[in-house]
């Protein structure tokens, strides 16, 4: 009985070491990716072991619209078609740059990472629900929803998404879009409070 539980404590031991080697070389490699002042939060989220299959995006990067990462693959269909549509009467328009995205599809576990990191930003559960959802209840989980990378992007679809039923939810979110309408609909009313 009692060599097999130290032999189970060792099993855990060793996991442990494991977990935290890994955070400890992709944060060093995100270090050095970024290489740039000012992205904490984002050391600290490599940290927890997040990839690509979780949908993370390191802060100061984004993706194109045909990416193969799970972040873009993962989107509700009819979502990144109209934001490819969009794209392209953007280009076509003389409107420059390509749509761009710093977040898109997120997994379960990495919308619960946001949701800790806005407990200890904002100091208890309850405040930090005002500001981030949990889980599955993010339409991020669910594919439904973007944050637009790009100033001139977000400035196009807040003016022309409705064409593609392409709507900005949050008035203090100007990067986050879901469909809201039908192509050519108006969008509803921005919600004030921006938990995307
Ligand atoms: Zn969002």
């Amino acid at each position: 009985m009692h060599a097999h539980r130290s032999r189970l404590v060792g099993v855990a031991l060793s996991v442990l070491l494991a977990v935290s080697l890994a955070g400890c070389s992709s944060a060093g490699a995100l270090a050095q990716a970024v290489g740039a002042p000012g992205h904490g939060p984002g050391t600290t989220r490599s940290s927890t072991g997040l990839t690509d299959d979780d949908g993370y995006i390191p802060d100061g990067t984004s993706l194109a619209l045909d990416s193969d990462l799970p972040a873009v693959t993962r989107l509700n269909p009819d979502l990144l078609s109209a934001l490819r549509d969009a794209q392209d009467a953007m280009a076509a328009e003389g409107g420059g740059s390509a749509i761009t995205i710093a977040d898109g599809w997120r997994s379960e576990r990495y919308q619960e990472y946001l949701f800790a990191q806005a407990i200890s930003e904002y100091g208890s559960e309850e405040e930090a629900e005002k500001w981030v959802k949990r889980g599955s209840d993010s339409e991020h989980v669910r594919g439904g929803a973007v944050d637009i990378a790009d100033a001139g992007a977000m400035d196009y679809l807040n003016r022309f998404g409705n064409e593609w039923g392409l709507c900005q939810v949050y008035a203090n979110e100007a990067w986050h879009f879901e469909l809201r309408t039908d192509p050519g609909g108006i969008c509803p009313p921005q919600s004030a409070d921006g938990r995307g």
